[in-house]
């Protein structure tokens, strides 16, 4: 496979988070009856004017501002004409010539940028539903939700290079809070656009498009499987011919769909019933200045103040509620590391047991940090930490009051420990014997049972000495 030189670009559309459609007023709600969110112009009767819904052009351009491209202050609106039955006025309303902004980029791991082309807005056509007596229903409630398309120059090298960029264009876009970017609910679709080349001095060889991805085990199964594709088309002196390709899910592999459509199949126009979209400068700054620390800033500070390993910031960073939280949590902490390990571990494991985010649990940062204060200073061992942070979710109650409640001080005393470790093991004379023969996994077992008559208040370091010492 590795004969051939892929070359991939990538569009994708979002769907932005407004309470209502872009040129009228019906509710972008998803999940409701077919039909039930729709209006005159929306389902394109004759003699509807549309007007732009403001909030969409503000996240455009939060959206533009934080791939660090240029918005043009001003872009326009076309005509996108083609017939199919889920657009029911016979074309799409977009920006063609003149994009509401160009020029941006996102970096990847290894450094290298991706260039985004363009970003322009756009509806969403509406659905189609094939039902089983071979009917074809139509449901309208998508048609002119509001996207934004994100159009990459051909930088992509392969499908690991794709992934990453899809992951981290969403982790922006929901940092900005311009998109919950849902793969699953259609908010977000990638179309990787690929083609193949001998050598890096040839032309670009001729591109194909797979359709509407929204997963990203798609796009990465879809890229590799068109790569193929190709190359065994070239293989067998074939020539690669433009299309369309459609991914199949139950084969995981593409195939093609249609001839693919040239700009001029469409017959762009400008639209008519709209008029220029300008912004001013200050409409952008004050947008400007609403966007948060983005990932890539966020992670290279986390490494500078708390010196984590990489793959645990990236956990943190995977939402912004999630590292906020975290970062105020840590306020004071001295050893972070041991501290970080605790709330990935324990915390994560929280929000997974009670299926809620970080900015849904029961208490604020400032308990999670007295938590894993009471950790640092000894007064917990991990084990009963766990317990506390269970209870705090449960009572909303704050740790000190937990611990006393629940008479959860670590001893650190060692008479009280040995006390202990002796009748634990005068209670299991077997196991102490097969241990001191060489049985070492029965010193867990010994652990273990001295962790559970102390209920968990020894200090574990301790417990592991004084057995060894004893035994
Ligand atoms: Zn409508």
């Amino acid at each position: 496979m590795n004969k051939y030189i892929p070359t991939i670009g990538i569009e994708v559309h979002i769907q932005v988070k407004t309470e209502t459609k872009i040129f009228c007023r019906c509710s972008t709600n998803f999940g409701d009856n077919p039909n039930s969110h729709i209006c005159p112009i929306c389902t394109g009767m004759p003699g509807v004017m549309p007007s732009i819904n403001d909030k969409v052009v503000d996240l455009a351009i939060k959206a533009a501002l934080a791939l660090n491209c240029n918005i043009n202050e001003i872009s326009s609106f076309a005509r996108k004409n083609y017939f199919y039955p889920d657009l029911p006025k016979g074309y799409q309303i977009t920006q063609f010539k003149y994009p509401i902004a160009e020029n941006g980029y996102i970096k990847l791991k290894s450094g290298k940028k991706i260039r985004i082309g363009r970003l322009h807005i756009e509806e969403d056509t509406g659905k189609f539903i094939h039902d089983k007596e071979h009917e074809s229903l139509l449901d309208l409630n998508r048609a002119g939700v509001p996207l934004i398309e994100i159009v990459t120059e051909p930088d992509v090298s392969n499908a690991d290079e794709a992934i990453e960029y899809l992951k981290k264009l969403r982790l922006i876009i929901r940092y900005c809070d311009v998109s919950d970017a849902n793969m699953e609910k259609g908010q977000m679709r990638a179309e990787p656009n690929i083609s193949i080349r001998k050598d890096e001095r040839d032309d670009l060889g001729v591109k194909t498009e797979i359709k509407n991805l929204n997963s990203f085990k798609a796009v990465f199964k879809g890229i590799n499987s068109e790569i193929k594709r190709q190359s065994e088309i070239i293989d067998n002196n074939g020539t690669i011919v433009s299309t369309t390709m459609l991914f199949n899910e139950k084969e995981q592999k593409v195939a093609p769909m249609r001839k693919k459509e040239t700009a001029g199949d469409y017959r762009y126009f400008p639209e008519p019933d709209l008029p220029n979209l300008k912004v001013l400068k200050n409409r952008i700054e004050n947008i400007r200045n609403e966007i948060p620390e983005l990932p890539n800033n966020k992670m290279k500070r986390f490494k500078r103040i708390f010196g984590l390993r990489e793959e645990d910031i990236e956990i943190l960073i995977s939402t912004r509620e999630l590292s906020d939280f975290y970062e105020h949590s840590m306020e004071g902490i001295k050893d972070t590391q041991k501290a970080t390990n605790f709330f990935i571990k324990e915390f994560l494991s929280l929000l997974n047991k009670y299926e809620i985010n970080a900015e849904e649990v029961n208490f604020t940062p400032e308990y999670m940090k007295e938590l894993m204060q009471l950790i640092e200073n000894g007064q917990i061992n991990l084990n009963a930490a766990a317990k506390v942070l269970d209870v705090m979710q449960k009572t909303g109650n704050n740790p000190n009051k937990i611990v006393k409640e629940l008479g959860l001080e670590q001893t650190g005393n060692e008479e009280d420990i040995k006390e202990i470790v002796v009748s634990v093991i005068s209670e299991n004379r077997e196991e102490a014997e097969r241990y001191r023969n060489g049985e070492e996994k029965l010193f867990g077992f010994l652990v273990g049972q001295v962790m559970k008559k102390s209920k968990g208040k020894a200090d574990p370091v301790i417990v592991n000495k004084m057995i060894k010492e004893i035994l």
